[in-house]
């Protein structure tokens, strides 16, 4: 423990360069929380391509405008303008010279492609730490997510979300800030989140035999405390064993 802490005052973790991070995990394999640590340890921003879509609409920008025009016809958004709009908020959001975590991309080969050539063009100015990104894929076993995604439970009047298993309130099925009765909203129940899980594994299974065959892929157990994750993925972007 000591060393481990006399290791970590030597790296300033706002000065550290991180590159481009893609966090891989199923729903509920605890990417949200690892995402929000990592950003605010190293001062890195979260850039989501779903965010960064629905801004682009709000704002009008001539994107949005032809992104909305495309939704609206109940169309999937095409790759190029995704890239495009993701493009443009790295270089021009000013907070990017050290890296940033990709939130919802890539999701497809081809945009881990389109990354890959994107990245090797900035590294020319940035360094080598560009020149590919880092994966970190959260790996939870099944039994266990389910466990996590079907004991979760919301009161009707605050929001506040529990889980049976995990974060129980202090009287079962009652709120601990104003006494309703707990709900299990219809995204929580077994069977849409089986089929969740299993869309999950089907569309990022070639994401990561892409990045595992090219050496970019660390995997972490996500079945550990969220602190032991914290403490893994700390480990790849400050130990320097990530290249
Ligand atoms: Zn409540």
């Amino acid at each position: 423990m000591q060393a481990e802490a006399a290791v970590a005052t030597l790296v300033d973790p706002q000065t550290l360069m991180i590159g481009a991070l893609i966090l891989l995990g199923a729903p509920g394999a605890g990417k949200g929380t690892q995402s929000k640590f990592v950003s605010t340890r190293y001062g890195i921003p979260q850039i989501s391509t779903g965010d960064l879509l629905r801004e682009n609409v709000r704002k009008g920008t001539q994107i949005g405008i032809q992104a909305k025009s495309i939704m609206e016809k109940g169309q999937l958004v095409p790759d190029e303008m995704v890239e495009d709009m993701l493009a443009r908020r790295i270089e021009t959001g000013g907070d990017t010279d050290r890296g940033f975590i990709l939130d919802g991309f890539p999701r497809t080969l081809a945009q881990a492609k389109w990354l890959d050539e994107y990245l090797k063009k900035w590294s020319v100015r940035h360094g080598q730490a560009w020149a590919a990104p880092v994966v970190i894929s959260i790996t939870v076993g099944y039994n266990q997510l389910l466990r996590r995604l079907t004991g979760r439970r919301s009161c009707p009047t605050c929001g506040r979300i529990y889980n049976i298993y995990f974060q129980p309130p202090r009287i079962a099925d009652l709120c601990d800030n104003d006494g309703s009765k707990l709900i299990t909203r219809r995204d929580d129940c077994e069977e849409v989140i089986s089929e969740r899980l299993k869309a999950y594994e089907r569309q990022t299974l070639p994401l990561t035999e892409y990045y595992r065959a090219k050496g970019s892929l660390h995997e972490v157990n996500g079945d550990q405390a969220t602190d032991e994750v914290t403490a893994a993925v700390m480990g790849i972007l400050e130990n320097g064993d990530r290249l």
